[in-house]
């Protein structure tokens, strides 16, 4: 890379503080759109802010990146992330794709459904959605690659415990906070 390049012609110093502030880290996030423990997830992410800090150093920035649920665990990390961004934390959000279908989808009806009146959970400007779009997205954000991730499951949580299940089959650390 030409960067790379140029950067070794700098002083040492020089380098070592270009590098840290370009660098940034993500941290995958993944939890109930039921969650309310608010201070629960902050207290995480909080803990693995200062865990980046120690092994990446001082300048790094964090992104905290999550499936952007309208609610829940997603919305509590998004609020918190945005509130720090002052101090080299950065929001970032995968919404899923409610309205499409992937090619891969099944033909037949029935595959897609139809929202419940009041449906917040599907977000989307069709009546029906694709039940595939969250594991799609959860997929994508795995792929996207963290160096750790955060699993806030309730119970059952399906949709969270798939996502925790995708990080550690892709060799990213999870680690799994309840009360
Ligand atoms: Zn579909």
């Amino acid at each position: 890379m030409t960067f790379q390049t140029e950067a070794a012609a700098l002083p040492t110093p020089m380098v070592q503080t270009v590098s840290a502030a370009l660098r940034t880290v993500r941290v995958l996030t993944t939890g109930s759109r039921e969650h309310q423990d608010t201070q629960l997830i902050e207290d995480a992410l909080l803990d693995s802010w200062h865990d980046a800090v120690q092994i990446y150093g001082h300048g790094v920035r964090i992104a905290f990146v999550e499936g952007a649920c309208p609610d829940g665990a997603d919305l509590i990390v998004h609020r918190w992330a945005l509130a720090h961004e002052a101090y080299g934390v950065v929001s970032e959000r995968l919404e899923a794709d409610w309205d499409h279908c992937a090619p891969n989808c099944p033909p037949a009806p029935g595959h897609r459904r139809r929202k419940k009146p009041g449906d917040t959970a599907h977000p989307g400007k069709l009546d029906d959605f694709c039940p595939g779009a969250g594991p799609r997205r959860n997929a994508e954000l795995v792929r996207r690659g963290a160096y750790l991730c955060l699993g806030f499951p309730l119970g059952r949580s399906y949709g969270t415990r798939n996502c925790m299940k995708l990080a550690r089959a892709a060799s990213i650390p999870v680690r799994e906070v309840t009360r």
